[in-house]
């Protein structure tokens, strides 16, 4: 990973397009640093060289000046290694999110985790005055086709998410009054050890063991969640993509996540989308590109050929009429103004660009044949 060969281009790996907003890398980072983080994904076992990877991208994109000098130079613009950076070991996601974004931390990681009380890392303390707690996000995905993209659609998205389960009103026991406070951490769910080193003294906070760090002894768990305090929901979501949308992209639906209790502030959704390639357009940040094939005649001589192109009244592709003036040379470029894809930010959309390509036919008949020669013996005397 750490080879610059094997490099993966940093925009490719936020899932974001070069023209991506501060905010947009931001989100991108967060929703991968939680996917990736090797405290947080016990199933993939790259996710530790994954989640360098994003946070490598992150550190350069998110710094104005790295972020340009990578846009000119690529990986030789800029230094950074957060293998290296990282050989001491990875900080726990929420001490790495404080570090990054500041706060309060109400970074949504592991909440889901605690409420399961059983995978995932502890390794994060919990400190400070209670804050609220975050739920986890979502991710899903949607193909859509190409003229989807372009014009916009709306979508049906059924997802399974984690609500409070009602019967025990999110406490996890069968009785909720029957739920005591832990006896041997006095329901702070923490054990503190102290250890001297030349340094001084270390105190060092762990998860109590008799309460698995939640605080409470929970007698006879509820019998609808088992005492996770959380059920299953199947949610239907319908969402509108607007028109514009690029491959890759991911689209935000808050609120639309995981709710670990009733108080909790509910994860968020993200959708990531992908589109279908089409066989007439190729899109280049927000323009179009048509390849025209031309025969050699119409090359020479002009022509009025039919090209595809976006009909965006009618929300359909469509064909349109498209002059080739007299000796147009192969590659030529035709610009339709305003027939490319739809701004997501400010207003306006692409251009479309038909890309002329001059055909030379692999046979021609004896007639055709001596004509050329004439038109040889023609061109010798001009
Ligand atoms: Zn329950
Ligand atoms: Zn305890």
């Amino acid at each position: 990973m750490s080879n610059r060969k094997n490099k993966r281009d940093y925009y490719d790996v936020l899932g974001v397009s070069k023209d991506a907003t501060e905010n947009d890398i931001k989100l991108a980072y967060r929703r991968l640093a939680r996917k990736f983080h090797p405290d947080m994904n016990k199933t993939d076992p790259n996710a530790k060289e994954k989640f360098i990877e994003v946070q490598e991208a992150y550190e350069v994109l998110n710094d104005p000046d790295k972020r340009r000098n990578y846009d000119r130079f690529g990986f030789s613009g800029v230094d950074v290694n957060m293998s290296d950076i990282f050989s001491g070991g990875i900080p726990g996601i929420d001490e790495l999110f404080r570090s990054i974004f500041g706060g309060g931390g109400s970074s949504g990681f592991g909440d889901i985790f605690d409420s399961f009380g059983g995978f995932g890392s502890r390794s994060r303390s919990r400190t400070r005055a209670p804050r609220r707690q975050v739920g986890q996000d979502i991710e899903a995905h949607i193909e859509i086709d190409f003229e989807e993209a372009m014009f916009g659609v709306k979508k049906d998205i059924e997802l399974e998410r984690y609500t409070p389960c009602d019967h025990c009103e999110g406490t996890g026991a069968e009785d909720p009054s029957a739920v005591t406070s832990c006896p041997k951490c006095q329901g702070t769910g923490k054990m503190r050890t102290m250890s001297r080193s030349g340094f001084g003294t270390i105190i060092r906070e762990s998860e109590c063991y008799n309460c698995n760090g939640t605080g409470q002894i929970i007698k006879k768990k509820c019998k609808v969640c088992g005492g996770k305090k959380m059920v299953p929901e199947t949610k239907k979501i319908h969402v509108k993509i607007p028109s514009g949308v690029e491959d890759g992209v991911h689209l935000k639906v808050q609120g639309a996540g995981h709710i670990p209790s009733k108080q909790a502030i509910p994860g968020d959704l993200y959708i990531g989308i992908r589109v279908h390639p089409n066989e007439h357009f190729i899109r280049r940040g927000n323009d179009l590109y048509t390849r025209a094939d031309v025969d050699i005649v119409s090359a020479i001589l002009g022509d009025k050929i039919k090209v595809p192109t976006l009909d965006y009244k009618n929300n359909i592709i469509t064909e349109k009429e498209l002059e080739i003036p007299p000796g147009t040379q192969h590659g030529t470029e035709f610009r339709i103004k305003n027939r490319g894809a739809t701004y997501l930010r400010g207003k306006g959309k692409g251009d479309q660009y038909i890309v002329v390509a001059v055909e030379i036919p692999k046979e021609i008949s004896k007639e055709q044949r001596e004509l050329l020669f004439k038109y040889k013996e023609l061109s010798k005397k001009s």
